[in-house]
């Protein structure tokens, strides 16, 4: 049934406004119209009719910030720092994102897909219906096209919808830095460009990572190619970062810790998204940009799990969206549009994370009659049905 229209919608959220006693239309996977039940036009009265009987619905979650295709454990570091070493001290000694690699590199393609299919597959049943996946954890060119095609073949595989991030993470402490960032823009950028395997191009701009004007070269480098751009910003340190990515029109600036109201200004001004991930600035004691000052300078907020083995070791978006509701003071209402359309705007997809005539008809029916129900049950997704580009992908039992 690829046509259909819903009624019975005890309330939606678009996720911007909130609708009551609502009605949508799909056509061929997208919302052909969405707005109150009592003026569904009547050109649609003879399609096929579902009648949720008064649940509600909001968008499918967006998560727009994951490392999701990794190897290895990282238990031990989490144990550690639980204890007191820091993330920085255990990075020195070569454990951090280079124990990662390690692993990373010596898992066989078909290991690397399952492990992702698996995570993916949590995210799912939380309610996530797209998600970015970055490399990062390959280094050299041929490790970090096989993290790609792995992160591509997720999405070609379905049902979830799957953008691809090239992640400058670190230098290679075996190669010259120097060469390393040559060949990093001269061949892994093109090779990844030229493969369509990359939709977008990430760079950790950090104190132990790469600095400023590294960050620019690659960045720079990937807008030649056509791909739009983001970074690892100001989470340590403020280093500039997010300024550049404002500069440079990039999608969005993730991480912010240390951002300050200025760099969230510079991102408002470009129309780039500050993108918060709270399980990381909790984990390492970092403080998050306050809710006061993000309205403040009119950026557009989106939150992401950064679903990675060291610092987020998180297998959904809705307890990221709760944790930063309280960590940032934003509203459950904000949290939602943060999760969605604002997440979908990071990716460089709108029509993505809404429910809006022309958009992907992607959402969650929630067990319930109240929209705002998942982001208040912690650790039980409230959500009875998942549907993405209108076909169910999973319903619940019972
Ligand atoms: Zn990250």
């Amino acid at each position: 049934m690829n046509r259909r229209v819903v009624r019975g919608v005890s309330e939606l959220y678009t996720p911007f406004d909130r609708v009551e006693d609502a009605a949508f239309v799909v056509d061929d996977g997208r919302y052909a119209w969405v707005g109150p039940a009592a003026a569904l036009p009547a050109d649609y009265a003879g399609w096929p009719t579902i009648d949720l009987g008064g649940s509600a619905v909001i968008p499918g979650l967006v998560d727009s910030h994951t490392h999701l295709v990794w190897a290895g454990s990282r238990v031990d570091e989490y144990v550690r720092r639980s204890a007191g070493v820091t993330y920085q001290e255990i990075a020195a000694e070569g454990g951090g994102i280079l124990a990662t690699v390690e692993a990373t590199r010596a898992m066989s393609d078909a290991g690397l897909m399952m492990l992702a299919r698996r995570r993916a597959a949590a995210f799912q049943r939380g309610g996530v219906t797209a998600l970015e996946v970055k490399s990062g954890y390959g280094l050299t060119t041929e490790h970090e096209l096989r993290m790609l095609q792995a992160a591509r073949r997720l999405g070609e595989d379905g049902p979830l919808r799957v953008t691809t991030t090239l992640l400058a993470h670190l230098p290679d402490p075996a190669e010259d830095r120097e060469r390393f960032l040559d060949r990093f823009v001269s061949e892994t950028l093109p090779e990844a460009a030229r493969q369509r395997l990359a939709d977008a191009v990430d760079v950790f701009i950090e104190d132990g990572a790469f600095t400023l004007a590294e960050g620019r070269r690659v960045l720079e480098a990937a807008l030649e190619l056509g791909l739009p751009v983001k970074a690892h910003a100001e989470q340590f340190s403020n280093s500039g970062a997010a300024k550049l990515v404002a500069e440079l029109g990039g999608l969005s600036a993730d991480h912010l810790e240390r951002a300050t109201p200025e760099d969230l200004e510079a991102l408002a001004a470009a129309g780039s998204v500050a993108t918060l991930l709270p399980l990381a600035a909790l984990l390492l004691r970092a403080p998050l940009p306050q809710a006061a000052q993000l309205r403040a300078s009119g950026v557009k907020v989106a939150i992401a799990s950064d679903h990675n083995p060291g610092s987020s070791p998180l297998f959904g978006l809705l307890p990221a969206l709760q944790l930063a509701g309280v960590a940032t003071g934003l509203t459950v209402h904000e949290t939602l549009v943060a999760g969605t359309a604002n997440a979908a705007d990071a990716l460089g997809r709108p029509d993505w994370g809404r429910v809006q005539a022309g958009a992907a008809a992607d959402y969650l029916v929630v067990n319930g009659a109240e929209a705002l129900l998942p982001l208040y049950t912690w650790g039980q997704p409230s959500i009875k049905e998942m549907v993405i580009g209108g076909q169910t992908v999973w319903r619940a039992e019972g």
